[in-house]
């Protein structure tokens, strides 16, 4: 053997990163499971169940097409490609760019060769281009752009179906008592059985830990739910925790599907008639728009852009968010439940839920980040940072999204079942009944009304705010509603 070449738990795919040249003569294959990675935080079990067992079946793979393969357990990556180094007396270590800063510098400072990483559709110069030209990062323009470049959904220069942008029908709210079809089911093997027993958990059936099982679960969204993705996108309702989400993310995030596949599988579809345009461009927009966006945001934003905190937010992590009993709240009760059950719930719940209930109670965006990194199935550092301090929690004081995500219960009721079964009424802003969500939303305004005035996309919420009558009597009970928060009462 000459050479080793380091697989990370979120580069497993032989046909990309460092392995698509890989020479079974001469390359020796590493994967490292390291204890900082296992034990260092306090991980979701489902979280660790879905890397470890993935890890462990393509290093199974690999072997089966005749590799030699080294799967060793170290304290840090770094120790383990050490011993490895020893044992088999090779010193160049390969490997295809990582998905963080603190590894790509561990592994650089280490003497890796790094090759690009080519998991994403956009090469991480390409994105720093686009960046370093723009006044302000429009999510929109890069995603345009994007369209054209890939040649995806283009006809003749415009695009399909007369419009980049079919938002508008695709904000429905959720039909009454949905069913939809039923969830794909993956069944546990060996090694899954050996992770959980490691781990002490019992795994659920939602999460593939194969690239069989992650092909299956596309087949299954192209076939059963891609048709309604888009109309339901942003609905939540407690009959059906998913409704038309792909649930892909996990595996686009740790290799066992590239989104080249991804898209190719909705533009065939689409071709053949069967799925509407909304629900088309819709998806193809989280894939070639967002992911690629936020994932080239990481890397242009410096690393320590993920300390920032300029509302100056300093509240403790609400004990609501470690523990669904603590709250009385139906919507983030059903959300943290649904998180503590299958590590997953969609963007708006992660977004106009969690994050908006961070946002407006002004808790810690570090803290907030660093729960929301242990408890998603989906969670990398490159897709978090960027989610969480820059569209989630406006830590960044705007440098990525010009207007902070901030909403209260009106929207939630509009978009969800959940106030029907809640105690609170998102009508009221004041007295014991009020939604906490629509009393601290007046609250948070109020509190960075300085700021705010000055952007001019928020003038119309300032103008409401000015325009409340019972703003002192809103100030006092918001306190009683932070207080009751940190208490876990509300
Ligand atoms: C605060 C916050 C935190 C988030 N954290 C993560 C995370 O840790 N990991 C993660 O993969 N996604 C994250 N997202 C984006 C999005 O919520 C998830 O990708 C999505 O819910 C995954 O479920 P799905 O595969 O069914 O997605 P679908 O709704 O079916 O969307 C298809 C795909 O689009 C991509 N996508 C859509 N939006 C985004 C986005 N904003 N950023 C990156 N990719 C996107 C994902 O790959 C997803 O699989 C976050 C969003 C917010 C607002
Ligand atoms: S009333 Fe408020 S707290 Fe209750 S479910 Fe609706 S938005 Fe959530």
């Amino acid at each position: 053997m000459k050479r080793i070449i380091y697989i990370p738990f979120d580069h497993l795919n032989q046909k990309y990163g460092a392995l698509k040249n890989a020479n079974p003569k001469e390359d020796l294959i590493v994967l490292v499971e390291s204890a900082r990675m296992t034990t260092g935080r306090d991980w979701h079990k489902e979280r660790l169940f879905f890397l470890i067992s993935s890890a462990r079946h393509f290093a199974k793979s690999l072997e089966d097409a005749g590799f030699t393969v080294e799967y060793v357990k170290a304290e840090t990556t770094i120790y383990g490609l050490k011993t490895v180094q020893a044992k088999h007396k090779i010193t160049e270590v390969i490997c295809a760019e990582p998905s963080s800063h603190r590894q790509f510098a561990a592994l650089k400072e280490f003497g890796a060769t790094f090759i690009a990483n080519d998991f994403f559709l956009t090469p991480r110069p390409l994105f720093e281009d686009w960046a370093g030209s723009q006044k302000s990062f429009l999510m929109e323009n890069f995603y345009r752009l994007q369209r054209s470049r890939l040649n995806i959904l283009i006809n003749k220069g415009k695009p399909t179906g007369g419009a980049w942008n079919f938002d508008k029908e695709n904000r429905l709210p959720p039909p009454k008592k949905y069913e939809g079809p039923p969830y794909l089911e993956h069944k546990r093997d060996q090694i899954d059985l050996e992770v959980a027993k490691e781990l002490g958990h019992t795994p659920t059936t939602t999460w593939a830990t194969t690239r069989a099982g992650a092909l299956a679960q596309l087949k299954n969204f192209i076939n059963n739910h891609f048709a309604e993705f888009g109309p339901l996108e942003d609905a939540m309702t407690t009959d059906n925790w998913a409704l038309h989400h792909s649930l892909l993310s996990p595996y686009l995030n740790n290799g066992l599907l590239h989104a080249e596949e991804v898209v190719a599988a909705a533009i065939k579809a689409f071709d053949a008639g069967k799925v509407p345009i909304e629900s088309c461009e819709g998806f193809v927009r989280q894939i070639i728009g967002w992911r690629e966006y936020v994932n080239g945001m990481y890397w242009f934003l410096a690393p320590d852009y993920r300390e920032n905190n300029q509302l100056k937010a300093t509240r403790k992590l609400l004990p609501l968010f470690t523990d669904s009993s603590k709250t009385k709240m139906n919507c983030i009760k059903e959300t943290v439940s649904d998180i503590e059950e299958r590590a997953w719930v969609h963007h708006i719940p992660r977004l106009m839920l969690l994050s908006n209930l961070a946002l407006i109670t002004g808790t810690n965006p570090q803290e907030f980040l660093d729960w929301m990194r242990e408890v998603f199935i989906d969670a990398s550092e490159w897709v978090m940072v960027p989610n969480v301090i820059g569209m989630g929690v406006h830590a960044d004081g705007g440098a990525m999204m010009t207007k902070p995500y901030a909403a209260g219960g009106a929207y939630i009721s509009r978009m969800s079942n959940y106030c029907r079964g809640c105690e609170y009424n998102p009508k009221l802003r004041i007295g014991e009944s009020a939604c906490p969500f629509t009393t601290l939303y007046w609250d948070f305004l109020d509190r960075h009304r300085e700021t705010f005035v000055k952007n001019h996309r928020m003038s119309q919420q300032v103008f409401g705010l000015n325009q409340l009558s019972d703003l002192p009597e809103l100030k006092l009970r918001a306190q009683e509603v932070l207080k009751g928060l940190d208490k876990g009462t509300i």
